[in-house]
């Protein structure tokens, strides 16, 4: 047992009560812990009930659909999507009517969130018409996010007009070396989030065993500057076939449960909400109170997936959110 490491932790959680952002080190110190060390599972502990206060014990589900599943000539290097690793071959675009009848559908199933995912070149003008025919046809409590490519502040409000409520946008870890974009143009493109009226949402991704706890501190420390209304993370797949995922292993449960439960207490209260994919039952009751349940074009898979991706449903997402404490808001 390490007193001081005990001490950091209390400290961290008082910290992040009283709405602090934790200073680098600190979540260096943290993040540096064994995954599956008592401390870790102390860490997840206080991390859970700083969860619980900040968030009034409110769960979110997010319902995420890729529309196109075609090949993408950034070609990330763990993206299934990539052109240069031919793993696309049979394109598909989901059609209006699809759309339509997934989302609703992730609207009845309590998801609060209804994210439209693309690859890097999409039209926005066609995602905008989109977005106003899901609004006139979907009745609900429900906020519409895009993860798409890159766009100005004028695009963001173009956004926001047709109904838009937030984008999903990072700088991904190693951003620039292990994927074809400029870490400039994409902190631009946040850029352009947080000077418009749409919610920011970034998650600390995609993180493989290779990412230092540095890194991953940075990365996060980079979202909260951007100003950010839900942060957290997600793990990298292996796709075979992928430079990335001929190379490394996924990382653990643990450790992406660590991550998540030390962002919680890093963000202090200036992030509400923090996520976690993949889902787990270590995160969800160590921290993390949003989570995903995607189909579709899912670049960590080398296939379209028509139903859930892993088999992970909303229903599962609510009673791992319920078995923890947390009521499924929608
Ligand atoms: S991660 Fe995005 S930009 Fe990179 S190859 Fe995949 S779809 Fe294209």
């Amino acid at each position: 047992m390490n007193n001081s490491v005990y001490g950091l932790i209390d400290r961290a959680r008082e910290n992040c009560l009283s709405g602090r952002v934790m200073e680098r080190e600190s979540i260096i110190r943290l993040l540096e812990l064994p995954p599956e060390s008592e401390e870790a599972e102390y860490l997840r502990r206080r991390a859970n009930e700083a969860a619980m206060e900040i968030t009034g014990g409110r769960a979110y589900l997010w319902g995420a659909m890729g529309i196109d599943f075609v090949p993408c000539p950034v070609s990330c290097d763990f993206c299934s999507f990539g052109e240069k690793w031919g793993i696309v071959k049979d394109s598909r675009v989901y059609s209006n009517e699809e759309i339509v009848r997934q989302m609703s559908d992730f609207v009845q199933a309590g998801a609060h969130y209804i994210v439209i995912r693309t690859t890097e070149f999409y039209s926005i003008d066609d995602l905008c018409a989109k977005v106003r025919m899901l609004k006139e046809r979907i009745s609900g409590n429900y906020e519409i996010i895009l993860n798409i490519g890159e766009f100005d502040e004028k695009e963001a409000l173009q956004m926001w007009q047709a109904g838009v409520s937030g984008v999903y946008h990072a700088v991904r870890l190693r951003e620039g070396t292990d994927t074809g974009l400029d870490p400039v143009v994409r902190n631009a493109t946040m850029d352009a989030v947080r000077r418009s009226p749409l919610k920011l949402i970034s998650l600390v991704e995609p993180v493989g065993p290779e990412h230092s706890s540095e890194e991953i501190t940075d990365n996060f420390l980079n979202i909260i500057r951007h100003e950010a209304s839900i942060t957290g993370v997600m793990a990298r797949f292996p796709v075979p076939g992928t430079p990335l995922g001929d190379r490394y292993a996924r990382v653990s449960d643990e450790r992406v449960a660590q991550i998540a439960a030390v962002l919680r207490l890093a963000a202090g209260t200036r992030v509400r909400d923090i996520c976690v994919h993949p889902a787990s039952e270590l995160a969800i009751s160590g921290g993390a109170n949003v989570t995903v349940v995607e189909l579709g074009a899912v670049p960590r898979d080398s296939k379209l997936i028509e139903s859930e991706w892993r088999l992970f449903t909303a229903d599962m997402g609510k009673t791992l959110f319920e078995n923890a404490g947390y009521t499924l808001f929608s």
